[in-house]
């Protein structure tokens, strides 16, 4: 019991420590809204709908039963850029002006654009959880009773919460005109992408065998594939 309260405790300080943090840049950059602009207020109300869209889903699915994980290096590099480009950077930047030298100005419509991809990005994003439900993780991982979803969002696209997160990496410049807080995210995701979806949809077929070449051959990969 003693044993289990302490991995506790260990298991949740880092994450406890990480929101406070969190939290902390997210006041200062709120406080510092005249010189970020309103593209970053939209960027920042995005980032937190986004959060509490997923925050239930993560609660919930970690008390899943991992039976296959492939945590390799790269894939823990790949988390990391993401974490960095998409989290840490812009809030650190937002918060305290640290990377304004490589500040860059667009036209009114460019941050406009920016904020219009957020509504789809956010509809797509409650949609796929949604929809994988327990199945979700962050990382590639199978979880016991791991069920392929093939409906709903998933009917006819396999990757909807990445085009999801598509939408809000390539609106992320246009918000916050930054070289390093706002456009770095985009070689960031696109990297994920190439290298990443190969691996989950090996894994998947390694799962789930016929049931997912099926799949494959009527939901296209990021957009819908025409019925032919
Ligand atoms: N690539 C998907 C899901 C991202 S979450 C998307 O963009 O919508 C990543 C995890 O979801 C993977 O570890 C895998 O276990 C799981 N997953 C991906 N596609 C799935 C599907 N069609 N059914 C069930 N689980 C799936």
């Amino acid at each position: 019991m003693a044993a289990r309260q302490d991995r506790t405790m260990m298991t949740s300080l880092p994450v406890v420590v990480t929101l406070l943090v969190g939290l902390a840049l997210l006041v200062f950059a709120l406080l510092r809204w005249r010189e970020n602009g309103w593209g970053a207020l939209v960027w920042l109300a995005a980032f937190l709908a986004m959060s509490a869209i997923r925050m239930p889903h993560g609660l919930r699915n970690r008390a899943n039963r991992v039976v296959e994980a492939r945590k390799d290096a790269t894939e823990m590099a790949l988390l990391a850029g993401i974490f960095a480009t998409m989290m840490v950077l812009p809030l650190l930047h937002l918060a305290t002006g640290l990377f304004a030298f490589a500040d860059y100005t667009l036209p009114g419509w460019a941050t406009w654009i920016g904020a219009l991809l957020q509504l789809p990005a956010l509809w797509l994003f409650w949609r796929s959880h949604a929809d994988l439900g327990r199945n979700w993780s962050p990382g590639l991982e199978v979880r016991d009773a791991h069920e392929l979803v093939t409906t709903g969002i998933y009917n006819r696209v396999r990757h909807p919460m990445y085009a999801a997160i598509w939408l809000a990496v390539l609106g992320q410049p246009l918000l916050i005109h930054n070289w390093i807080a706002g456009a770095l995210v985009v070689p960031a995701f696109a990297a994920m992408w190439f290298i990443r979806v190969p691996n989950e949809e090996a894994m998947m077929r390694a799962r789930f065998g016929a049931a997912w070449d099926a799949y494959c051959a009527r939901a296209g990969r990021l957009l819908p594939r025409r019925a032919s």
